[in-house]
């Protein structure tokens, strides 16, 4: 079985890799680095199964992707943070688009399936809570976040459309916030921001008064789920959320993180971002019934393996991180 992982050194992609090659899958991961980073795939770069190859997807094909053929094709590559996809909204916007089509024409090519991960950012600030897949959205088409939002949309009807047109085998994940060894501290995510000052005995940054709502999914348990939507002969469904829906607000995140390091950090409240959701929270009927997925890793137990990973990748330069006992 050989797979593209389009973004494979990203978060969710470099843990996609690991599942695949753990399993004896041959992958071929393509990713231009703009947001993904390379050491996320170092402690594989010997393995015989894994290929890189830097490129990026809104140029033509490379040779080392269009020489080989592909069962599986997984379309992971996007900036993903509000950070990110506002520092690149044009990139982020034609990854999700044109990137898409190129992918889905290969799939086509190869007669491969094609999983697209979508994102719960397709309900924009929803009115239906939790979030069903027949729900629709409240997206802001011109805001901010709207070039990741319209970018995954459009991504959806892309794939759609293809399905529709030349009978590709697509499937579609929405995946809702999702955190883990290998999140980028600097990406502003939630997560690593609450994760990397609680390290530091800084401030935890609480945008607003901390009564919104995410839904946290630990990435193991995330690309997880992606390989079951992939591995279903017959998929009745073809869209579905993929993400854990143990929601919490996140002024108790931070009161967790703290906990967990036993920080002396302080929580501090700031501006809210605009067209931040308010609430988010998948309702994960479908995945559970057509995939027998759902999470299985309590946001504590997720929260202390990743701050393990920042107090080891952090530690070295910031010896306030290396001297935090976390606790069990
Ligand atoms: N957030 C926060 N402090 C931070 C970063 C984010 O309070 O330092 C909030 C943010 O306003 C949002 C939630 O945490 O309500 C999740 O934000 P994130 O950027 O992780 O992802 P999003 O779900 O918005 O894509």
């Amino acid at each position: 079985m050989t797979n593209l992982v389009a973004g494979g050194a990203g978060l969710l992609g470099s843990h996609l890799v690991d599942l695949l090659l753990d399993r004896g899958e041959e992958v071929v991961v393509i990713d231009n680095l703009l947001t993904g980073r390379m050491e996320n795939l170092s402690h594989r770069a010997d393995h015989p199964g894994l290929t890189f190859v830097r490129a990026d997807l809104l140029e033509p094909l490379v040779p080392e992707i269009t020489d080989r053929s592909f069962d599986r094709v997984y379309h992971l590559a996007s900036p993903a943070s509000p950070m990110h996809y506002a520092a690149y909204p044009i990139e982020t916007l034609l990854v999700n688009s044109a990137g898409t089509r190129t992918l889905l024409d290969l799939a086509r090519k190869n007669g491969a399936r094609f999983v697209l991960a979508s994102t719960s950012e397709v309900y924009g600030d929803p009115a239906v809570h939790p979030q069903v897949e027949t729900y629709w959205g409240n997206v802001n088409p011109n805001g901010p976040r709207s070039c990741y939002d319209e970018g995954k949309r459009f991504g959806e009807a892309m794939s759609m459309a293809h399905r529709r047109t030349h009978g590709t085998d697509v499937r579609i994940a929405r995946i809702f916030n999702t955190y883990g060894p290998r999140s980028d501290p600097d990406d502003g995510r939630v997560v690593p921001a609450f994760c990397v000052q609680a390290l530091n005995g800084e401030p935890l940054t609480v945008f607003g008064d901390g009564s919104r709502t995410r839904s946290f999914c630990y990435v193991t348990d995330l690309v997880d789920g992606l390989a079951r939507l992939m591995s279903v002969d017959e998929p009745r469904e073809r869209v579905m959320n993929i993400g854990n829906p143990s929601e919490v607000t996140i002024g108790e995140l931070a009161r967790v993180v703290i906990d967990v390091t036993g920080s002396a950090s302080t929580i501090t409240h700031h501006q809210v971002p605009v067209d931040d959701p308010i609430r988010r929270c998948p309702d994960i009927t479908i995945a559970r019934r057509e995939l027998g997925w759902e999470p299985t890793t309590p946001l504590r137990e997720g929260l202390i393996r990743t701050l393990r990973y920042f107090r080891a990748t952090q530690g070295p330069g910031n010896p306030a991180a290396s001297r935090v006992e976390l606790a069990s």
